[in-house]
């Protein structure tokens, strides 16, 4: 739409990755008769989301899959038509290892991240020393902490000793988030188990409770596809069937935001456009950019999330030039071991078709808040790097068939240490501003589901301050 003024539409989403997607699309879903544009800097829709398809592959370059037992990503697949394209993971291999000197262990059968809900694998598992084992099983009569934030190794460490952090815990969490437990906020990253701590006074007598009562058959509502589900064609089916319903002009970064009467006025790429509602989906150092002028202390409070960085060597073998058995959907490594890499995916384990009959595809993932410097070696480093990790910790033997490396600089928020109270004051403040909201992994959640709910609940507000501005005229 134009005017006299230039160019106007409703509502400008600034940022075409999943969260201002989605926005877009609760937007086209709930008021299709505003005007929505989504404005995105990159050559192409999906932030970090994407797949490539070569010789045969099917490589991801960021997220896989995404988790089942939250509903906004199953939801919007199947609102999409794509409720058929959802697969699950292969329910043999269902488990997963951790480098123990320089072996792959597996974790023991029922640890969920840190709440262990069978006694007997962690009896069994040769990961932890016996002195460990013991230390972990004092967690059921621990006393309860106050219920206060506190690093997620603290908690950790607190409930089940340093052993169990070092060797399990630390890479299972510092895997999610390529960060450093001991800077994450339990409270922020993963309330669940505050909860549990706080409800039963031990996580392993919570875990336990919720056994007995969901009982053997219980279904989750993602049981269908295990813990989590990916797309049959990777997650830029996801990209494009948003991408097909909602207008995005890529290429279109935002380099200003400022009030124009009691709406907005956005400089694009030196154009001005207008807007009477704007929803700002971009990462937290373009947010912060933008607010700056209209509120100081929210673009402050944005600018002090930190974020790491990482990469993505995805490389595949012919089966047979790899010795380990692959019984499994892949590893993490400890920050005790010292090595140069945070974990590896058995991607075509996981997920039927993601490498040529006879072949297997593994990702392999670097960087993070310890080894930050890793991103910025060059490719054929970092796939040098990749492949001899494989061959001491897979048996890997030869040059890989297929070698592809994606960079994320910048792209995992860190959610610290207080992280709850400083996104309580950035949404009263950024509230406080008519017309404004802001979605994003930098909110409640950095999974692609809780992405989802965030953008989907900025299109909510928008649609209805609308609704009510509409009713008041
Ligand atoms: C390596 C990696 C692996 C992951 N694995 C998983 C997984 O397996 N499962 C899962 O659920 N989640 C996973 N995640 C997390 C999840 O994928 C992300 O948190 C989510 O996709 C982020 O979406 P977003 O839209 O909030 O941000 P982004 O994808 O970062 O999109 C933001 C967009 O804003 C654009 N932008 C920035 N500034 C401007 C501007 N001034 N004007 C216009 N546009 C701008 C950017 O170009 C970008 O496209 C992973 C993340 C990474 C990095």
């Amino acid at each position: 739409m134009r005017d006299e003024t230039g160019e106007s539409v409703d509502v400008a989403v600034i940022g075409g990755g999943i969260s201002g997607l989605a926005a877009a699309h609760r937007l086209r879903e709930i008021a299709p008769e505003l005007s929505v544009a989504v404005l995105e800097a990159g050559p192409r829709a999906g932030g970090v989301l994407g797949t490539t398809r070569r010789d045969g592959y099917l490589v991801e370059g960021s997220a896989d899959s995404f988790i089942t037992n939250v509903p906004w990503a199953i939801d919007l697949c199947r609102r999409l038509g794509l409720g058929d394209r959802l697969i699950a993971t292969d329910p043999d291999r269902r488990r997963s290892f951790v480098v123990r000197k320089g072996s792959l262990e597996p974790i023991p059968d029922g640890l969920v991240i840190m709440a262990p809900s069978k006694i007997g694998p962690m009896v069994r598992t040769r990961i932890l020393s016996i002195p460990g084992k013991l230390r972990l099983a004092l967690e059921r009569v621990l006393p309860r902490g106050d219920g206060s934030d506190e690093s997620l190794a603290s908690f950790a460490r607190r409930r089940f000793g340093r052993e169990a952090y070092d060797r399990l815990i630390q890479p299972l969490v510092g895997g999610m988030y390529t960060g450093d437990p001991e800077r994450l906020s339990v409270k922020a990253a993963m309330p669940r188990f505050l909860e549990m701590e706080q409800k039963h006074g031990s996580l392993i007598k919570a875990m336990r409770a919720a056994g007995r009562a969901e009982g053997p058959k219980a279904e989750g509502s993602g049981a269908r596809y295990g813990l989590f589900a990916g797309l049959e064609g990777g997650m830029s089916e996801l990209v494009e069937a948003l991408v097909d319903r909602v207008s995005v002009r890529a290429g279109a970064k935002v380099d200003r935001l400022e009030r124009d009467g009691d709406g907005w006025r956005l400089i694009v790429d030196g154009e001005p456009l207008s807007a009477r509602s704007v929803i700002v989906a971009t990462p937290p150092k373009a947010a912060a950019g933008l607010l700056r002028d209209l509120d100081g202390e929210a673009a402050g409070l944005i600018a002090g999330i930190p974020s790491t960085s990482s990469a993505i060597v995805s490389l595949g073998y012919r089966r047979d030039r790899i010795d380990h058995p692959l019984d499994g959907f892949g590893f993490v490594v400890p920050f005790a071991e010292d090595r140069k890499i945070l974990s590896g995916s058995f991607s075509s384990v996981k997920f039927a078709g993601r490498a040529p009959e006879g072949s297997v595809l593994i990702r392999v993932f670097m960087g993070g808040a310890k080894r930050p410097e890793l991103v910025d070696a060059d490719d054929a480093d970092l796939v040098r790097i990749a492949s001899s990790e494989l061959a001491s910790l897979l048996g890997a033997r030869g040059e890989p068939e297929l070698a592809v490396v994606s960079r994320w600089r910048g792209a995992m928020p860190q959610y610290e240490v207080g992280h709850l109270d400083r996104i309580a004051t950035i949404a009263d403040r950024v509230a406080a501003i008519p017309g404004l909201e802001v979605a994003g992994n930098w909110l409640g959640g950095v999974g692609v589901p809780m992405c989802i709910k965030a953008g989907e609940e900025a299109a909510a507000r928008v649609a209805a301050r609308r609704a009510a501005a509409a009713g008041m005229a």
